[in-house]
């Protein structure tokens, strides 16, 4: 059974794509993607050798050689421009996501991709500056906790052919609903525009621990003379004021 976290990667993906999962690892998206009528067809792409043959055995157990094809390289290298309209990237750093992203843009890999369904663990915001900065739109954000970890999924669409949202209404300043607060462009880059529009129960876990790692750090500066940590005392302070004044506007 595919995990809740995996599972949700793959609602984002359209029925009937052409996909690409590229860190595919045991190929569970693409054969479960192949399953559901979500894919008709997918290239599982993988670098490192163990997960390259765990997927080439995910595919073959599964019956689906035909329609899955698994490919060793480095991210979207395994792909030809036009091959695939949706990609999913799941399971790694947001940074390492849009480093995959990012060179494969430039080798044309991007072209007649439709839709991305990324699922970053770690710096959920240098993706989203990512997607920014190169013309895709955020059209929608998840986020859930399993196995006592939390995940992001963030989908985006090219500039454009998202209907009626732009970058623009996505990072305008704002008003957070039920408070005062005005988010920053920064703000919402760092939790996610849509996110911060539904703030679930899960969202606030995640940034009231958030909170407590910043006062960790806060407690060991404040054991510290040095000048430098009196200026990282006064960022981390106005973190997490910014943060709990979020959470206050939050149900
Ligand atoms: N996508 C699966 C998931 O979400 O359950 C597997 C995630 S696993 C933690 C990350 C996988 O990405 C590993 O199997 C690793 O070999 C692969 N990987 C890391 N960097 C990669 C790259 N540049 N190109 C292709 N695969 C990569």
């Amino acid at each position: 059974k595919l995990s809740n976290r995996l599972q949700l990667v793959l609602e984002q993906i359209p029925t009937g794509s052409k996909l690409a999962d590229i860190g595919s690892d045991h190929a569970l998206l693409p054969v479960a993607a192949l399953r559901s009528g979500k894919a008709v067809s997918a290239i599982a792409g993988e670098v490192n050798p163990g997960p390259y043959e765990a997927a080439r055995r995910g595919v073959a157990e599964a019956g689906l050689g035909k329609q899955i094809e698994v490919r060793r390289g480095d991210g979207l290298e395994v792909l030809e421009p036009g091959e695939a309209d949706c990609i999913s990237i799941a399971g790694m750093g947001g940074a390492l996501i849009a480093a995959i992203l990012d060179r494969g843009k430039s080798l044309g890999k991007l072209a007649g991709v439709k839709l991305l369904a990324l699922q970053p663990n770690v710096g959920e915001d240098i993706l989203r500056r990512w997607l920014l900065n190169n013309h895709w739109v955020l059209t929608a954000e998840h986020i859930l906790e399993e196995d006592g970890k939390i995940y992001e999924i963030l989908t985006a669409v090219p500039e454009g052919e998202a209907a009626g949202i732009t970058n623009e209404q996505l990072y305008h300043e704002r008003q957070l609903a039920g408070g005062n607060l005005v988010c920053s462009k920064e703000l919402l880059l760092q939790m996610g525009p849509w996110l911060l529009q539904a703030p679930n129960a899960v969202f606030t876990a995640k940034w009231q621990s958030e909170i407590a790692k910043l006062e960790g750090i806060l407690a060991s500066l404040s054991r510290s003379e040095l000048e430098s940590a009196e200026e990282k005392r006064s960022r981390i302070t106005a973190q997490i004021t910014t943060i709990s004044e979020v959470l206050e506007c939050t149900p």
